[in-house]
């Protein structure tokens, strides 16, 4: 599953085709993916310009000069791949193998970019777990996908007073409060466990001992708050330089080798400097939680 730094990644892989690119043509090669795509999905596209790419949460968003907006989430497996007239360009460097059966190709758009370069970007999913919809631009946020999503981690609206003023009262285990989509939006397991590890913070204390009697962010969620924006930002890093790194070689755009620092590490001594500690993992919400029961107070 595609994390929220992959999808960013995935994103700026694809903005230099896709942004002011005409949809010459659109493949579409089956009526559904995890839903059935929208009715008139190609006639509504064709002909039309890409005017910008964005990401909300864990979808991509391409604005249409139609004013619809082409919503794309990758599911579980699904990838893009970019190609040229002779030259394949699909970056990355990935934990699971992707697909490169063609049989799994589903949407093919064929683009003539500002440059009067004409690639494909083909999109691939052999589980079929992702989905594309069109939705008006007025009607976007009012969409039912988009209407409930919380702040986003990336950017300037991630603060301690935020957090603060999220997490006010509030007795849920601080990892639920992070993982509930309606309070921060894209905000995964794995990101959550690394940010939480920084900050030497319990995934199960309350999510309102982070704010004080007066509703002011302790010291640690003034920490919280920036290394969950910094664990999101290396790891956004990591992905730019496999991106950098691959883009003459055969993989796909959509997911990146990472090492995490506690995700995954059950039974591994903790990293943190001067703490004696060994990593240990226990299940919240039916996922898994790696932390430091030694460091992580
Ligand atoms: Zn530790």
């Amino acid at each position: 599953m595609p994390e929220l730094p992959e999808v960013e990644t995935v994103k700026r892989g694809l903005s230099p085709a896709f942004e002011g690119a005409a949809l010459r043509k659109v493949e579409q090669n089956r009526p559904d993916l995890r839903f059935p795509f929208p009715e008139n999905f190609t006639s509504r596209l064709t002909g039309k310009r890409v005017t910008a790419l964005s990401r909300r949460s864990k979808y991509l968003l391409a604005d249409i000069d139609s004013g619809d907006v082409l919503v794309m989430h990758l599911g579980m497996s699904g990838s893009f791949r970019i190609e040229a007239d002779h030259n394949e360009s699909a970056p990355g460097a990935f934990v699971h193998a992707r697909s490169k059966d063609t049989k799994h190709d589903h949407v093919v758009f064929h683009l003539e970019t500002t440059t009067g370069e004409r690639p494909r970007i083909i999109y691939n999913d052999p589980r079929r777990f992702g989905f594309m919809d069109l939705v008006p631009r007025a009607k976007l946020s009012a969409h039912p996908l988009f209407r409930d999503l919380g702040l986003e981690p990336l950017g300037n609206q991630l603060s301690a007073e935020t957090l603060a003023g999220l997490f006010e009262g509030r007795k849920s285990p601080l990892k639920a409060a992070l993982l509930n989509q309606k309070l921060i939006a894209g905000l995964g397991n794995i990101y959550v466990c690394e940010a939480l590890w920084r900050s030497g913070l319990s995934p199960e204390r309350s999510a309102g001992s982070l704010v004080t009697k007066s509703g002011k962010p302790t010291k640690k969620a003034i920490a919280l708050a920036a290394n969950i924006r910094e664990t999101l930002e290396d790891a956004i890093k990591a992905g730019g330089s496999s991106l950098r790194d691959h883009t003459q070689a055969d993989g796909t755009l959509g997911y990146f080798q990472h090492s995490f620092a506690v995700y995954g590490r059950e039974n591994e001594s903790c990293r943190t400097p001067g703490c004696s500690g060994t990593v240990a993992r226990l299940v919240q919400s039916n996922r898994s939680t790696f932390y430091c029961p030694h460091c992580q107070t």
